[in-house]
This record gives structure tokens, C-alpha cells and sequence, in this order.
């Protein structure tokens, strides 16, 4: 690994994020047990290592980890399809994929309302007082 990569890597946060995994692989819920060559590694889901967003880091075994190598599992998550990959992803990855949403320009945001029913709603109500 060249050095100036390594220098990006935060390794704070991918101890946090094998922490909140209770040190569990993700994706097949191995524990981290390096003495049977079983070491739970926090991955980088869209392979920038710079970027060390909760949403981002994934505690992965080495197995899993590698399955990513080389694949960045948002690559092709559009604002058109991704209610649909959501819904159609392995469940570990929900949260990480709703992270990398909500970060994009399309993504909703809190306080932002998503819901297709709300203006339904709002108008039954309205006609309700009237
Ligand atoms: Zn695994």
C-alpha cells in the first residue's frame, strides 16, 4: 500500500464501526477470532479510503471483505432505481446503502418529507374541518 493512501486510512473510525458490529462480520456474522485466521477488517465500501462515514465502513471478515475488492456496491445506485435496490439488497447492507442516499444531491434529508401518501393525507384532513 503506498503510503500517502495508508495516511487517509482513519483508523479510529474503522475501530468504532467493528465496535457498533460487536466485532461480527456484517455480512455473515463471523466473529473476529484471529487466532483461527478468522480477522474482522473494516471495509470501505465505495473503496475510498478517505472517506470514513459511518455508512461507508462495513466490519467485514477477510471473506466477505474481499468479496468487495474491486466492486463498489453503490456503483449503478440512481435516484430512479434505488427504492429498488433497497428493497432487493442483502438486509446487512440496508443501512450503508440508505447512508450513501442520503448523501447524495437526490437523496432525502431529515426534515424533508418522502412519504408519497403525505399530500393525501393532508387533503383528507383539510376536507375533514371543512
Ligand atoms: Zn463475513
Amino acid at each position: 500500500m503506498r503510503p500517502s493512501l495508508k495516511a487517509l486510512y482513519d483508523r479510529e473510525a474503522m475501530q468504532r464501526c467493528k465496535q457498533a458490529a460487536h466485532y461480527h462480520c456484517e455480512r455473515c456474522d463471523t466473529p473476529n477470532d484471529p487466532g483461527t485466521g478468522h480477522t474482522l477488517t473494516a471495509a470501505h465500501l465505495d473503496a475510498n479510503p478517505g472517506n470514513n462515514e459511518r455508512w461507508n465502513l462495513a466490519a467485514l471478515c477477510q471473506r466477505c471483505h474481499l468479496h468487495f475488492e474491486g466492486y463498489n456496491p453503490f456503483a449503478g445506485v440512481t435516484e430512479d432505481n434505488y427504492n429498488y435496490v433497497l428493497t432487493r439488497c442483502e438486509r446487512w447492507f440496508i443501512p450503508h446503502l440508505k447512508g450513501y442516499i442520503q448523501n447524495q444531491t437526490w437523496g432525502h434529508h431529515p426534515g424533508e418529507s418522502g412519504e408519497p401518501g403525505d399530500k393525501e393525507k393532508v387533503t383528507k384532513r383539510k376536507g375533514e374541518i371543512e
